[in-house]
């Protein structure tokens, strides 16, 4: 029995694809369905940072239609799906369960808000910027001219086809009234005036933003729903700004702190983990401006120095790169915070949940989404190591 006011999986990936354009994926990425029909109805929705074992048996159990996970499950390309592996073994289970299993993993890191906005907003962090910003979506103007009464309808068309989206806004237009004139050749058919006629007609000139990637469906749109056999339009590729989006972000704590005060909010704010939270610098030292990257974020030494944090909060540090940046930073800032690299991406899903259920049921389709809670750490536990030959 199907249930009408379910959404079927096709719809709540075009509401993930908003969210997570697979475009902002990095070109050596897998993002995207992994298995599903795009024609099931979704009920249920679990959301969470692996594809683990213990991910897939809980989707299973709470009779999940639906797992959305921030890492692939299939990165590098396989052959086969056997159930001889563990991979193939999660395809196999969740097929059989009806189950369909979604990737939004770099086009997640770079979204705003992504992964690293969560990690910052759990910290505490305001004023965020990306602390590595992807350039903004190349952008066209198209400048077109209609006869007055037919303005609102080409303006709702072009809309329909992407233009018009500035922000939050939707179906932003700038309208100005003139003069249009033009001689009618002896073949033509035109709507208004005839062959051979000098004619003068009041237009409106209409000019809408609208994303470079939709400049043919914009024209096509245009060709489509304006009266005129051969409409007047133009298109201008616009400057690109520094865009919102990127990896890792950079803000600021509402109140300077130490070093060893922050490191204990970081721990307080994150879920527990065996590693708990490492620290290069002075325990007594001042940071106010942070920068985070969610997941492993050792790439981002350049643009950490770059940005003048006092410290940075990422998972998966290893000893070149921390030591460099340490080493030429001297007694001073930029200091490091090393955090599970599960632990600095789980605080996303809550987001993802948020929204998730909020446009859907926007749509009037209502959705259950749950975020896991087991951790898909790797690390089980930690001896101290208290001494050796080095001391
Ligand atoms: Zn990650």
């Amino acid at each position: 029995m199907t249930n009408d006011a379910l959404p079927a999986l096709a719809d709540v990936v075009t509401v993930l694809e908003q969210m997570y354009d697979p475009d902002w994926a990095r070109d050596w990425d897998a993002v995207g369905l992994v298995c599903g029909d795009p024609s099931a109805q979704v009920r249920r929705v679990l959301l969470a940072v692996d594809p683990a074992p213990v991910v897939i048996e809980e989707a299973i159990a709470w009779r999940a239609d639906l797992v959305l996970t921030h890492h692939p499950l299939l990165f590098h390309p396989v052959h086969s799906v056997a159930a001889t592996t563990a991979k193939g073994r999660a395809i196999h289970q969740l097929v059989r369960a009806g189950c369909g299993l979604y990737t939004a993993h770099t086009n997640a890191d770079v979204a705003a808000p992504g992964v690293s906005d969560a990690l910052a907003r759990v910290l505490g962090l305001t004023d965020l910027a990306p602390l590595s910003a992807d350039p903004a979506d190349h952008t066209d103007k198209i400048v077109t001219f209609v006869p007055e009464a037919e303005a609102d309808k080409l303006v709702d068309a072009l809309a329909a086809a992407g233009a018009g989206a500035i922000g939050e806004y939707r179906r932003c237009a700038w309208m100005a009234t003139g003069s249009g004139t033009f001689v009618p050749g002896e073949h033509s058919a035109p709507v208004i005036g005839e062959p051979g006629r000098l004619e003068v007609v009041t237009e409106r000139r209409v000019e809408m933003v609208l994303p470079r990637r939709r400049r043919a469906a914009v024209i096509s749109a245009l060709h489509a729903v304006h009266p005129y056999e051969e409409p007047a339009y133009d298109v201008y590729e616009l400057v690109s700004e520094p865009g919102t989006r990127g990896v890792g972000r950079v803000g600021r704590l509402a109140t300077p702190t130490t070093l060893r005060e922050f490191a204990m909010l970081v721990a307080e704010a994150l879920p527990a983990t065996v590693q708990g939270v490492r620290v290069s610098g002075e325990p007594a030292a001042e940071v106010s401006r942070v920068a985070v990257c969610g997941g492993a974020g050792d790439s981002l030494m350049d643009s950490v120095r770059a940005c003048g944090a006092d410290v940075f909060v990422t998972a998966d540090l290893r000893h070149h790169p921390a030591s460099d940046l340490r080493d030429q930073a001297g007694e001073g800032p930029p200091y490091l915070v090393d955090v599970a690299h599960w632990a600095s991406e789980w605080p996303w899903l809550a987001g993802v949940a948020n929204r998730l259920e909020g446009a859907m049921d926007a749509a009037g389709r209502h959705i259950e989404v749950h975020v896991s809670t087991r951790s898909t750490d790797p690390w089980t536990f930690r001896v101290p190591s208290p001494g050796g030959v080095v001391r």
